[in-house]
């Protein structure tokens, strides 16, 4: 039988047993086991790994729960500029947008990117008029608005520092992403995010960056990551996870280990990633007391987990 598996992230940080209600644990556990079993059912009736990941991703933004889409945290000016960016390991072909605002679903807009034009990257008012172009609905702002997300930029909106959502008490978690391997033996990776709270007007993170937040290649790996963005960026993360296994030979485990156990600590960077090879196997490692994830194999393997195993 062909092996086909789908993993998928929101968000990794400060995530400490006991800070959370049983309530408010369920209610992510809930939405990570509800996307993948959508995107599972769907690389089930052999959709494609770009397919998958989109639809995880897309299930991912809809949840207020997390950092993407609809929640996504506030900037510096008190709106909200989100990046997202999904590449195809079967050919090398990728789309990514950065800073764009009103969009329901940043990851379908990478993906048209990637469909509909010649280029890879596309920012601001660039994408917003591409985006335009091919009648995506501009939501009002109110529709991102989040309470906790608010607060959490509230308390730090006259301060020069920004930061994740994963990393204040209590806060809601996360930057989102999936990676699919398909029943065609190809494999995707996905990424979508509102960026840090109060970041800089401006300011782009690794998650629409592909080589940092997102990369996928069929010789290698498929990878998702979350963290303090300006270290994945230094660290070129995602490709390095790739780098380790084309050209040191090294497993996807040891790999993504190395990258985030070792370099990126090295640098001073936190956080974590998802990724998975053609051969089925999968690593979701995380320098952070937590990361929301969760799996599922063809194997019959399924798995959602907050914190340390
Ligand atoms: N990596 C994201 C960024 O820096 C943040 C996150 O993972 O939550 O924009």
């Amino acid at each position: 039988m062909k092996k086909y598996t789908i993993a998928i992230h929101g968000g990794a940080g400060t995530l400490v047993k006991g800070n959370m209600t049983s309530e408010k644990e369920k209610a992510y556990r809930d939405s990570l086991e509800l996307a993948l079993t959508n995107a599972y059912a769907l690389l089930e009736n052999g959709g494609s790994a770009m397919e998958v990941v989109e639809e995880a991703v897309v299930q991912l933004e809809n949840s207020p729960l997390f950092n993407a889409g609809k929640g996504s945290v506030f900037t510096s000016t008190g709106t909200h500029e989100m990046d997202a960016s999904i590449m195809d390991g079967s050919n090398l072909k990728a789309g990514a947008v950065t800073t764009i605002t009103g969009i329901k679903n940043p990851i379908s807009l990478a993906k048209d990117v990637m469909l509909h034009t010649e280029h890879v990257f596309l920012a601001g008012g660039g994408a917003m008029e591409f985006a335009k172009s091919l009648n995506y609905e501009i939501l009002d702002p109110s529709y991102f608005h989040d309470d906790l997300r608010y607060q959490q930029w509230l308390s730090i909106r006259d301060t020069d520092g920004f930061q994740l959502d994963h990393s204040t008490r209590d806060s809601k978690f996360g930057t989102v992403g999936a990676v699919a391997l398909d029943q065609a033996g190809n494999i995707a990776a996905a990424t979508s995010t509102g960026g840090m709270t109060n970041k800089r007007y401006g300011r782009v993170g690794d998650s629409p960056m592909i080589g940092a937040g997102t990369y996928a290649n069929n010789l290698t790996c498929a990878v998702s990551c979350t963290g303090s963005g300006e270290y994945f960026i230094r660290g070129v993360v995602a490709y390095e996870v790739s780098a380790l296994m084309e050209f040191k030979g090294l497993s996807l485990d040891e790999a993504a280990s190395e990258v985030i156990n070792q370099r990126l600590l090295k640098i001073g960077g936190d956080g974590g990633l998802i990724a998975v090879d053609v051969h089925g196997n999968v690593t979701m490692p995380f320098n952070t007391e937590g990361m929301y994830r969760a799996m599922m194999t063809s194997e019959g393997v399924k798995k959602v987990s907050i914190y340390k195993d």
